[in-house]
């Protein structure tokens, strides 16, 4: 029996809803995000690596059995880390590893789980002030039990940090630095819950100038750097307020994952593209100040997605806000961590 043959209503509208929000840049990018449901003894989570675009075209769904990954975790077992030994082997047909968030969802009672990078929801997460910001803005919405976690390292040590926090009703967790899990019985009240929460949230992105694309394209032009699939990931570059933000540091951490920490910048020779020196690898991606952004052409699709995310994300924070960036110390525990290589290898 694999996923794909599991074939019930609540399933169905789960890959739904996955696919749906996949799709969404504003909601969630590249292999970020993943979705659950628990049934029968077993949780079917995303497999990491995978889009959840790809949950109606593949098989992204694997099985893990949720009573000994629960105590695995209250056990402080490090196996719970990477789960992959409560893998229901014969159920797994796709042979993949199951999300490195699994033992965020499993601490999680509600049947279906839902966790997405929203950008509205990131742009206040990454506000000293963002609690406070979210309890007014959820205020209308007399469902959501909220419970706003602090940043920690994706994985085991945010599911310490949510279970700390967890009542039997919450069914909204901001994460800070990080993005929004909506919790539920059914498929239908998540998607309803995390609509109204992400609208709740919403904040209209600054206008910026088009990009000079022609010049761009001149100034990359024989160097080992293109333009972003994306045009809309210029506008970090282009408005002066998103990139002050962006020059603070890495706010959450796909950033990190897929592009690494913060934001290099490119210098120019005589209208020539000149990496920074003091880097010893070339960065992923580079800003050019009031010109555009350009990413190396090793970039994966999933530092393109992450590219314009910063974009999107920046554009919707106020030039006044407290922003609160990832640490070095932060920074550091996100890159060289085996699961995120692997993470990184699966291809779409
Ligand atoms: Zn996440």
């Amino acid at each position: 029996m694999t996923s794909a043959n599991i074939d019930d209503s609540e399933f169905r509208a789960l890959r739904e809803l996955s696919a749906e929000v996949g799709v969404d840049p504003l909601r969630t990018q590249g292999a970020g995000g993943n979705t659950s449901i628990k049934r029968d003894g077993v949780m079917w989570i995303k497999a990491s690596g995978t889009w959840l675009a790809d949950a109606l075209a593949h098989d992204i769904m694997t099985p893990v059995r949720l009573q000994p990954l629960r105590k695995a975790i209250a056990d402080g077992d490090p196996r719970a880390a990477a789960a992959v030994d409560f893998v229901d082997a014969q159920l797994n047909a796709s042979g993949l590893r199951p999300s490195i968030e699994t033992s965020v969802h499993a601490i999680i009672p509600s049947p279906v789980v839902v966790h997405i990078h929203c950008v509205n929801t990131i742009a206040l997460a990454v506000r000293y002030d963002g609690e406070s910001l979210v309890r007014e803005r959820l205020r209308p919405h007399a469902d959501v039990a909220l419970a706003s976690v602090p940043y920690r390292k994706p994985g085991l040590p945010l599911a310490h940090a949510i279970s700390e926090r967890l009542t039997k009703n919450t069914n909204v967790f901001v994460l800070a630095n990080h993005g929004l899990v909506v919790a539920g019985e059914t498929v239908a009240e998540v998607a309803d819950r995390m609509t109204r929460v992400c609208e709740a949230f919403f904040a209209p992105a600054r206008a910026a100038p088009q990009a000079d694309t022609e010049r761009l394209a001149s100034i990359v032009e024989g160097t080992d750097y293109r333009l972003p699939q994306d045009p809309a990931t210029h506008v970090v570059a282009l408005d002066p307020k998103s990139l002050a933000i962006a020059r603070l540091g890495s706010l959450y951490p796909d950033h990190v994952v897929f592009l690494g920490p913060g934001l290099a910048e490119a210098l120019l020779d005589g209208g020539r593209l000149r990496a920074p020196p003091e880097r010893r690898r070339p960065p992923l991606m580079m800003a050019l100040p009031g010109l555009g952004v350009v990413l190396h052409h090793s970039a994966s699709k999933n530092a393109h997605a992450m590219a314009r995310c910063l974009a999107d994300i920046a554009a919707r924070i106020p030039e006044d806000a407290p922003v609160r960036v990832l640490t070095s110390a932060e920074e550091q525990e996100l890159m060289n961590w085996e699961a995120e290589t692997y993470r990184q290898s699966i291809g779409r």
